[in-house]
């Protein structure tokens, strides 16, 4: 886990690169365990969960439950 809300499986990661290119804020940079996500700057906006072909950066589990669980209750407001 690298914050409470992005997890990342360097076990998956190939070290490609794409995540640290498409980053907006240059909050991931290559580091000893193939990236380095700094969780102080990034913004959550989720790109970088997109561009992997690896699926190495994924959601907090916890945090994905309760976005879902939102959304659900958005959907039945609604
Ligand atoms: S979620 Fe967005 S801001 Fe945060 S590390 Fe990934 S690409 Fe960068
Ligand atoms: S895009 Fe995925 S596989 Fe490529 S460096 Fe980033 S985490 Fe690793």
């Amino acid at each position: 886990m690298i914050s409470e809300f992005l997890a990342f499986d360097s076990t998956k990661c190939t070290g490609c690169g794409a995540c640290i290119v498409t980053c907006p804020i240059k909050a991931i940079k290559p580091g000893p365990n193939k990236i380095y996500i700094d969780s102080q700057r990034c913004n959550l906006c989720f790109d970088c969960i997109d561009i992997c072909p690896k699926n190495a950066i994924l959601l907090n589990h916890k945090q994905h439950i309760e976005i879902k669980e939102h959304f659900n209750i958005m959907e039945n407001v609604s």
